[in-house]
């Protein structure tokens, strides 16, 4: 970018607001004048707005109109860096620019100066008088150092009432202080001891720190099985980073972010980092983002949206579970975290680290095209080794209809039991029944919003839209036919299948795993520690027990329905069963006892299936690529969906048609048009939904072609149209 760094009081500045507005706009510089980069407070009518100086003014507008900004605020202006990671991922992801500032800077009050709030620590008197109560508040103090509680979190943590602690600070006991809200973060040593390497992952943590230490770009799939590592060996590349001066940032699926994991940052390093997620407080976000943009924030562990903190200077961003799905945003700005991470490491000269036991294709052929470098973990550390992968042929089980544990892999898991080992049956599937049907006129309970079925959740006495999450209580008699007493559940859920298990096992402690039956993320995963330290023999799952947690007694794990995944018409149906299934079974053996993973199909000579059991990933990835070389389709040709929507049918079907029409812009670049058609989930919240996929060639222009595209459609009333460049799900 060109123009002056600095303007003074009086020049033209163009200022970026988070307004959704077409172009940034012109004012003039404070009192003081301001940097290209500071943030600042603007009018804009009667409001006042968040705004970023993004450069000198155009001086379209008439003079005399133009105001000024009205303060400077009190943080690190954007960096040059930053400013150009924004500008070329909205031009990627086909983003406005004012909701990517909002991605930026989603912390509250960050114009606000660093206020005070009152900490309490030890203070240099005893109390007069010693009771349970006080001792335990001064254990507390103790027990934390310096670490300072405001009068809540000290009560709390302590179990006692406010008033003994302020009875404490009466005596001199304990003291009362005003200290600034944004506290830096403690420093980490990464000059303590890690864990000593083997000779695999020591050779591994080498290359990646030499890379750090380069301090220019480059991305490194580190693939290995779950258990092999690949956590000790990036935790190398954070202390190489931290040695060179610089920040790092280590993305993690939201589910992933445990305490367990925390605690192994925190052993390594001498103290917690940064925690960036859904579950932090305001507060924390705000000091967060203030002391990474100071530099005192030297590692962040964060979900995906921590990309756009504003980082002093990052060396070295992790995205763990490079595959996972929950990496790409699906709602409001629709962009993919290892894409962007791969962007902003580019920009700023740091090294990224995809780390997976089942990178995704996309990574995969970045690898072969030697755009990546690969690194592989050849083994499990220790003595457990990947479990025994086996089919239960379901044809030759003689099941019921309502039954999903195949006798078979109910011998298997008496077994387990009779040793005091756990066992987990994975199913993919929230909810106690997918289908709700009436016996008596055959009518299915759907969603009145969406072209979904009700998915009944009987543990929360509800049916519930998967799609929009409308719920309305079970009903007495058939909506359709009124009869009584007929409606019937159709097919499994995770928490049927808890029932069937509670029957088959009645002596056995069995636990039903499924995100929608906690409160709360935090009550989630101490289910989960407890789960994983004995307090089950039974672990009933959903998706989200394949995600990086550690069940150390887990010795078998059978998968109810390895058919389910293949069923889509997603593209990539193949690729997410075949990494769903390895997870899962990776899940199974981590400690001394060797672990199996049955699956049950009713289609053991399915490709994928055979490759799952085979354990033959490269055979299965260049299976895959072929394929996907063939149809022209990512990773190795270009893709884009447009959604339209609105509450019209025919208004949206209208504008798909003028789209397919008018489809110059897009034939000029050699790209094709489908569609219109009906989304998969033709209605969601009352909103009729057309898509148009458009498949061009890898090395095409494709973004400034569908934005001439695109920008023939006048969005009028209600009419929502939305790009999904590389489009993750299809529904
Ligand atoms: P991954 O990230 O590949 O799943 P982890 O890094 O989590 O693997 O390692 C699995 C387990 O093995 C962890 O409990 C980890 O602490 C342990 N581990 C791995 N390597 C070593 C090592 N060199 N020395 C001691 N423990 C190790
Ligand atoms: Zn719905």
């Amino acid at each position: 970018m060109d123009g002056p760094e600095f303007f003074d009081q009086g020049d033209l500045v163009s200022v970026l607001t988070t307004q959704p507005l077409g172009r940034a706009l012109d004012y003039r510089a404070p009192e003081g004048g301001c940097h290209r980069g500071a943030f600042v407070e603007v009018p804009l009518g009667p409001r006042k707005v968040l705004g970023v100086v993004w450069g000198a003014g155009q001086g379209d507008y008439d003079l005399s109109k133009i105001r000024a900004v009205i303060r400077v605020l009190d943080a690190a202006p954007m960096r040059e860096e930053m400013r150009s990671f924004l500008a070329r991922a909205a031009a990627y992801t086909l983003t406005p620019m004012p909701a990517m500032l909002r991605l930026a800077t989603r912390a509250p009050g960050l114009g606000d100066p660093p206020s005070m709030r009152r900490v309490y620590r030890r203070g240099l008197s005893e109390p007069e008088r010693m009771t349970d109560a006080r001792r335990r508040v001064l254990a507390t103090l103790q027990e934390y150092g310096d670490l300072s509680f405001t009068l809540k979190e000290l009560a709390e943590q302590a179990g006692v009432t406010p008033s003994v602690v302020k009875g404490l600070v009466g005596q001199g006991a304990v003291a009362e202080e005003d200290s600034p809200r944004d506290l830096p973060f403690p420093r980490l040593d990464p000059e303590l001891p890690g864990k000593a390497l083997t000779d695999d992952q020591a050779a591994g943590a080498e290359v990646l720190a030499e890379a750090v230490r380069s301090q220019s770009y480059g991305t490194t799939l580190l693939r290995g099985v779950t258990g092999s590592g690949k956590t000790e060996v990036y935790l190398e590349a954070v202390a190489a980073t931290l040695r060179a001066g610089r920040q790092a940032l280590v993305l993690l699926p939201e589910i992933a972010l445990t305490e367990q994991f925390l605690h192994r940052v925190e052993e390594r390093f001498g103290a917690k980092p940064a925690e960036w997620h859904s579950g932090a407080t305001m507060t924390e976000r705000r000091r967060i983002w203030r002391m990474v943009g100071q530099g005192q924030a030297q590692l962040v562990i964060g979900a995906r949206s921590a990309l756009f903190l504003p980082f002093q200077s990052l060396g070295l961003i992790v995205v763990d579970e490079e595959h996972d799905t929950s990496y790409k945003q699906e709602d409001g700005v629709l962009y993919h975290a290892r894409d962007m991470a791969v962007l902003r490491a580019s920009i700023c000269g740091a090294q990224v680290v995809l780390a997976s036991a089942t990178p995704s294709l996309e990574t995969w052929a970045n690898v072969e095209a030697g755009k990546y470098r690969r690194l592989d973990l050849t083994s499990r550390f220790g003595p457990a080794v990947m479990p025994q992968m086996g089919a239960i042929d379901m044809r030759d089980e003689g099941l019921r209809s309502d039954r999903w544990v195949s006798p078979t892999l109910q011998a298997e898991v008496n077994k387990r039991l009779e040793k005091g080992e756990q066992a987990m049956l994975f199913i993919n599937r929230r909810g106690y029944a997918p289908v709700t049907l009436c016996r008596a006129c055959g009518h299915q309970i759907g969603c009145d919003h969406c072209d979904a079925r009700m998915v009944e959740h009987r543990f929360l006495k509800r049916l519930i839209c998967h799609q929009c999450g409308e719920s309305k209580p079970m009903p007495e008699v058939c909506p359709s036919c009124e009869a009584v007493d007929r409606l019937a559940p159709v097919g499994p859920g995770v928490e049927r299948l808890g029932e069937e298990a509670a029957a088959l096992w009645p002596d056995a402690r069995v636990a039903v795993l499924s995100s929608d039956m906690y409160g709360s993320a935090r009550a989630l995963k101490a289910e989960i520690a407890g789960i994983a330290a004995g307090a089950a023999d039974i672990i009933i799952g959903t998706q989200l027990v394949a995600k990086g947690h550690n069940f150390p007694n887990l010795t078998l794990v059978g998968v109810i329905d390895a058919d389910l995944g293949l069923m889509g018409s997603d593209l990539r149906a193949a690729e997410r069963t075949f990494q769903l299934m390895r997870q899962v079974a990776g899940r199974a053996g981590r400690a001394e006892a060797p672990g199996a993973a049955l699956l049950q199909t009713y289609q053991p000579d399915h490709p994928v299936i055979r490759a799952i059991l085979a354990g033959d990933e490269e055979a299965f990835w260049s299976a895959e690529a072929k394929e996907r070389h063939q149809a022209g389709v990512p990773p190795y040709g270009r893709m884009a969906g447009i959604i339209l929507s609105g509450p019209d049918v025919a208004q949206v079907f209208d504008a798909g048609n003028l789209l397919a029409q008018r489809d110059a812009p897009l034939r000029r670049i050699g790209a094709q048009v489908f569609g219109p058609a009906p989304a998969p989930i033709a209605r969601v919240r009352g909103r009729h939904r057309v898509r148009l996929l458009v498949k061009a060639e890898k090395s095409a222009p494709l973004q400034e072609a569908l934005a001439q595209w695109v920008a023939q459609v006048k969005l009028k009333g209600e009419l929502r149209l939305a790009v999904d460049i590389d489009p993750q799900s299809f529904y």
